[in-house]
């Protein structure tokens, strides 16, 4: 396979006043040019740190990555100057976010926002770069994009400005889309057009998209592959199909169960009794097995490790091997 990134041994922690606290703890991924990658687990998991520190943006202090290697096009990101980071930023490697008001800057007009990206990346002179934010504009779908263009962010409903930041985002042509919750803010039809666009420029595009996501819905329809987070730790990895069939981790299995379902005239089910443990207070053992229905005495003690299960799976839980062979759940 064609890998495009990296991560190997990642480990991001915060400063406390109990001593640095890992968010990510020892996190390993790949992502192949132009497939979409999932990375799926609830808040707190870890998946914006994993995000974040790629394209290095952990606020530092009180982040700070602490160990593993990054490698992108051959390149270990975690080892270039802040120079050479900021030439892949918005150029090679984008990113979106879940709130596009915090990121879009509001005393500049969308235009000029996305003319920055041409004039910092391509050199192209104001006047161009705004000829390119105008087809930009189109491209995603913004209707009346010679107006559009001179409008400010809050002139702009929730719906556009994320399609104004996939425009920054997109413009030029990076290898790898980091899209981190990009919908979650968004009513379910306007959340189901920005999902179509997404698919609609990867196609044309051929580029990677990493998915940062807490929604099963939103994985089943974009991505090829998902990576399931908790504690700050990789607990299971596969083709979406096999694992939306047969989850092997017992937390996968909770998350699918809480997926909402058409044919079902009630409440969303509640995800997974009890919470994420907080990165400082992790359990002994499996940091699941308080959350965990088939915990053991093993479980209590030994933190599982990820371990391959064949056919590009992973999974790091004791009882892996028997929970793979069986019938799965619903
Ligand atoms: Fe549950 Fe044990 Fe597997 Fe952890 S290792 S997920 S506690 S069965
Ligand atoms: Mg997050």
């Amino acid at each position: 396979q064609d890998d495009l990134l990296e991560i190997r041994g990642l480990r991001t922690s915060f400063q406390t006043e109990e001593g640095p606290v890992p968010a990510v703890h020892g996190v390993d991924l790949t992502i192949r040019r132009g497939e979409t990658l999932a990375v799926v687990g609830e808040s707190g998991c870890g998946k914006s740190v994993t995000a974040l520190s790629i394209l290095r943006l952990i606020p530092s202090p009180p982040g700070r990555i602490e160990a593993g290697q990054i490698i992108f096009e051959g390149r270990d990101l975690l080892r270039l100057s802040e120079e050479e980071m900021r030439r892949i930023r918005g150029n090679e490697i984008a990113m979106i976010f879940q709130e596009p008001m915090t990121s879009l800057n509001p005393v500049f007009t969308v235009g000029d926002q996305i003319a920055e990206v041409f004039m910092f990346h391509r050199g192209m002179s104001r006047r161009d770069a705004l000829e390119q934010a105008v087809e930009m504009l189109r491209h995603v779908g913004i209707p009346a994009p010679e107006r559009r263009v001179r409008e400010y962010p809050h002139q702009m409903s929730g719906g556009m400005r994320q399609r104004v930041m996939i425009a920054m985002a997109l413009a030029c042509h990076p290898k790898l889309l980091i899209a981190d919750e990009p919908t979650t803010a968004l009513d379910v039809t306007i959340q189901a057009q920005i999902l179509d666009l997404m698919r609609r420029l990867k196609e044309e595009l051929g580029m990677a998209i990493l998915l940062i996501t807490h929604d099963l819905g939103v994985v089943a329809e974009m991505a090829e592959r998902v990576v399931v987070m908790y504690a700050g730790r990789v607990v299971e990895e596969g083709d979406v199909y096999s694992i939306f069939r047969n989850p092997v981790h017992p937390y996968t299995e909770g998350l699918l169960r809480s997926i909402p379902r058409l044919d079902e005239d009630r409440e969303r089910l509640p995800a997974i009794e009890g919470t994420v443990p907080s990165p400082g207070q992790l359990p002994r053992g499996c940091p699941f097995h308080p959350r965990c229905p088939y915990a053991t005495d093993t479980c209590r003690e030994v933190e599982p490790r990820l371990e391959p299960l064949g056919e590009g799976r992973y999974a790091a839980c004791h009882l892996a091997a028997e929970r793979l062979t069986g019938e799965g759940v619903v």
